[in-house]
């Protein structure tokens, strides 16, 4: 479509990506001829439903490599997943004098949680300092930042940098220290094979809108063990086996986890998007999403002075960058006038930003269906908003 008279480019995949026919045919056909509530049921409908929905939890223990289907708990998205394990693996398990060990990249879905948690709890939180500009993490005294942990919460590709963090060398420290671990895999699930055995975490969340899924939907992988030890989330119908006026026994995992009516249009349609991303290869997506933010960084750099942010080397498939005289703010409202969508601001990571010294950031971020066509267009587009307003 067009946007201000221009063809739209857009550049705002981080935030959420485009959804394809397929995903949207998929949750219009379950509506149109599957509609019922799940498990209760024992009429044709219901029995439809469950089985799409099972199937979609099926598909999902498929896609990360998960050794069981127990092991994928159904949430809203990473947000909800990061806020369940705090609430109950970390208030079950953390106590006063625990280290809860992040990086300074972490989106405040993977912060928040854990502040309100260690203010309950009395753990502390620790940070893996960042590198300067380019994002990396400083592991040159691993020893030192693993000292008393029991968690590890890190993203696995940074929503604000793109910075690939090396999530299975970290997992195997945090293992050889008895720390359990989460991986926050929402910007790398829909752009990059994901193995959970292979990465050796104990949870990984991601949401589906950020990789063609519809909004509302997401998952938690959590290994079963843990699961089995761990409280309730929320209380309610489908979490439970047996309930009295005082008193209730629970569900088995990983239907403990997840009480009330589930979101099932928004499992299959996440089922629909998992089909259409391992149609494309997750490995082609991968190198077409690194190809073109490596280009878009090298048309950046023309520019002179401009500050991009990330690593040097491999990167995620996005591009933040701020220029000394224009505010990105004026420089988003720009784009938006000639058809390019970024997204301008501090990504959900303050603190990161509050670090590298700069209120905002812009960022266009990349997904397979864009092109170098856009890219040259977006550059071109910057050329002339640079001209107007600098
Ligand atoms: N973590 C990262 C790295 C993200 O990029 C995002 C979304 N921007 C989230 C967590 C939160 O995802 P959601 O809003 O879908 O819960």
């Amino acid at each position: 479509q067009k946007i201000n008279r221009h063809p739209l480019v857009y550049f705002d995949n981080a935030a959420t990506t485009q959804k394809p026919r397929p995903v949207l045919e998929a949750i219009q056909r379950y509506y149109e001829h599957d509609n019922a509530n799940v498990h209760r049921g024992i009429h044709e409908l219901s029995n439809r439903a469950t089985a799409a929905y099972e199937g979609a939890r099926e598909r999902v223990a498929q896609f990360i490599n998960a050794p069981s289907t127990k092991d994928i708990i159904f949430t809203r998205g990473t947000t909800e997943a990061i806020n369940l394990v705090a609430a109950t693996w970390g208030a079950a398990n953390l106590r006063e004098g625990d280290v809860i060990l992040l990086t300074e990249l972490e989106h405040h879905s993977n912060l928040v949680p854990w502040q309100l948690l260690a203010q309950r709890t009395g753990a502390a939180l620790r940070f893996i300092p960042v590198t300067g500009d380019e994002g990396t993490l400083d592991l040159s005294d691993l020893d030192a930042l693993f000292r008393d942990v029991k968690l590890l919460s890190i993203t696995h590709i940074s929503n604000a940098l793109g910075t690939i963090n090396p999530v299975a060398e970290l997992c195997a420290k945090a293992r050889a220290v008895g720390a359990v671990t989460l991986v926050d895999a929402a910007q790398s699930a829909g752009h990059l094979p994901l193995d959970v055995q292979a990465i050796g975490c104990d949870f990984l969340s991601f949401s589906g809108h950020k990789l063609c899924g519809p909004t509302g939907i997401g998952a938690l992988y959590a290994r079963t063990a843990l699961q089995e030890a761990m409280p309730p989330y929320q209380g309610g119908g489908e979490m439970i086996a047996t309930v009295t006026f005082q008193s209730s026994e629970y569900h088995v995992p990983p239907h403990k986890f997840e009480a009330g009516t589930p979101n099932i249009a928004g499992a299959v349609g996440l089922h629909a998007a998992l089909d259409y991303l391992d149609d494309l290869g997750r490995e082609n997506i991968h190198a077409h999403d690194t190809e073109l933010a490596s280009y878009a960084k090298d048309r950046l750099a023309e520019f002179d002075g401009i500050r991009i942010f990330g690593p040097a080397g491999d990167r995620g498939g996005l591009v933040s960058f701020v220029f000394e005289n224009v505010h990105a703010l004026d420089l988003a409202t720009m784009a938006d006038q000639q058809g390019v969508a970024i997204r301008i601001g501090h990504h959900c990571t303050q603190p990161l930003h509050d670090k590298l010294g700069v209120p905002a950031t812009a960022r266009a971020s990349f997904y397979f269906y864009n092109t170098r066509a856009e890219v040259d267009r977006f550059i071109e587009v910057l050329q002339k908003g640079m001209k107007l307003l600098s």
